[in-house]
């Protein structure tokens, strides 16, 4: 039964309230946020809200540290992997809308098999795949051959370890299928929150059905996947209502499954060839760097044991400054074409969008180095079975350094030796040795010790805690 838990009047005073709220009521929030303290929905709007550089110097600030209390220096790594551009939608934001004339395509295996080649070679053990909906050339079956396909290939250097999935809401039968086939976390943007907006920007194909995918993931978690990722593309609606609909939506979860979402995704809309959307008496409007970094600090400050993921929609500069901010994980080496990545596609490629971080895999990896960063391939959890409020548990009780830290050392270990040249091991040697004092736990240090030991001696690999 489809339930609408976004009320759009109480949103929308919560955010007109919010343009009046005096110092003291922010002061307070910040205080609240500072302590670690759970946020009321008006403190919330406040926050956002504001336009204070001092206060905004301060949710940066705030925001900083939890992300530094939580995830530490970690970044987990991982690449887009798009199957097929076949969609019955009409997005008007998206270069696969079922309008946009071009010749489409999806993955044979022998495709499939080729670009997962070249994802493996550029050191990736974590993909999202993605496709467009449509059930005559994208059934679920189809999806489901795909994941079989991948975790079935075997490299030198080990294997994809997790395949996180990004296809169109769908029904609870099909999400226990997935779940069956052993994805990591099932990913949907709800694009918008604002229902008005929403309609606005889906004007045709299943999509448009604004409840249907807004209860995707109650379908979801039904059928037993309990680690889900959401997100909103920022520049359909009001970014404020959004970010206030991402907190409602979270709760939602929490209440009912005990859980909330795994992962928050913060795409920003991008040029895309075909889109539509300029040509519609829309909502949109373009939200400004600023306006963008004050919203990724203050996700970060209203739900800090969420993952934040931030792709190469992003300029490689805006992503170094986020990267500080509250994100947790990043696309690197990206390519938002069916055969991307091999260019095995005897035809014009049609991104889905245009990306701004087009550099390649290697150079982001060494570069989050450069910055302090540590590059983590860790995709323990979800083969260990610390899913949904597993994982959340150890969040909160700050478990995650001892399981997290050595999980992505090892990894990091293994991938310099796998995938790095001299000067690259020499690098992140040092930051491993620097960082393994940090693993709080004596016996889980001694053992990642040992562990980077074999795994820089010999073929050994795929450790984790
Ligand atoms: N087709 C499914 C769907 O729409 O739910 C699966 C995800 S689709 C492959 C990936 C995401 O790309 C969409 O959810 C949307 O938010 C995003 N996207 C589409 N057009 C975009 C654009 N022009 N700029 C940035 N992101 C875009
Ligand atoms: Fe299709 Fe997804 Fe693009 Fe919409 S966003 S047109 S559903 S691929």
């Amino acid at each position: 039964m489809n339930n609408n838990f976004i009320d759009r009047d109480y949103i929308l005073s919560l955010l007109e309230k919010a343009g009046t709220a005096d110092d003291s009521v922010i002061n307070s929030a910040l205080k609240k946020a500072e302590l670690g303290e759970k946020l009321e929905h008006s403190e919330i709007a406040a926050l956002l809200k504001t336009e204070n550089t001092e206060h905004i110097s301060r949710i940066f600030d705030i925001a900083g540290k939890i992300k530094k209390r939580i995830y530490g220096n970690r970044i987990v790594i991982f690449a887009p992997l798009y199957v097929s551009d076949y969609c019955e939608n009409r997005c008007a934001y998206c270069s696969f809308n079922a309008s946009h004339n071009f010749a489409r395509s999806k993955l044979t295996m022998k495709e499939l098999r080729e670009e997962v080649k070249i994802l493996e070679k550029n050191g990736h053990k974590r993909l999202a795949l993605e496709a467009g909906e449509s059930k005559n050339e994208c059934s679920i079956d189809y999806i489901l051959e795909c994941i079989k396909t991948i975790y079935d290939m075997k490299f030198e250097n080990g294997e994809i370890r997790r395949i996180n999935v990004n296809i169109a809401a769908t029904t609870t039968d099909n999400y226990k299928r997935l779940k069956n086939a052993g994805i990591g976390t099932y990913i949907l943007f709800q694009e918008t929150y604002d229902e008005q907006a929403y309609n606005k920007v889906h004007l045709a194909g299943p999509k448009k059905d604004f409840l249907w995918h807004l209860n995707a993931f109650d379908r979801a978690q039904a059928a037993g996947i309990d680690d889900v990722g959401g997100g909103v593309l920022f520049g359909l609606a009001d970014p404020y209502f959004d970010v206030m609909g991402l907190v409602i939506h979270n709760e939602h979860l929490e209440k009912n499954y005990n859980t909330g979402f795994h992962t928050i995704s913060v795409p920003r809309l991008c040029n895309a060839e075909g889109s539509f959307i300029n040509d519609l008496d829309s909502s949109f409007k373009p939200v400004s760097d600023e306006i963008f970094t004050k919203i990724v600090a203050v996700i970060r400050i209203a739900v800090p044991f969420t993952g934040m993921i931030l792709s190469t929609r992003e300029s490689s500069t805006l992503r170094k400054k986020l990267l500080q901010l509250g994100i947790s994980q990043i696309s690197a080496g990206s390519r938002t074409e069916v055969g991307g990545y091999s260019k095995l596609n005897n035809k014009p490629a049609n991104p889905q969008f245009l990306v701004n971080d087009e550099r390649d895999a290697f150079s982001i990896i060494s570069e989050l180095i450069d910055d302090g960063f540590i590059p983590s391939f860790c995709t323990a959890c979800y083969r260990e079975g610390r899913t949904g409020d597993r994982f959340m548990s150890l969040a909160k009780s700050g478990e995650i350094k001892n399981v997290c830290l050595p999980n992505a050392l090892m990894t990091l270990s293994e991938f310099s030796m796998d995938y790095g040249d001299e000067t690259f091991r020499k690098k992140a040697s040092g930051i491993i040795q620097k960082e393994i004092p940090n693993i709080a736990n004596d016996s889980i240090r001694k053992k990642t010790i040992e562990n980077i030991e074999k795994i820089q001696n010999s073929m050994e690999r795929d450790f984790f805690v």
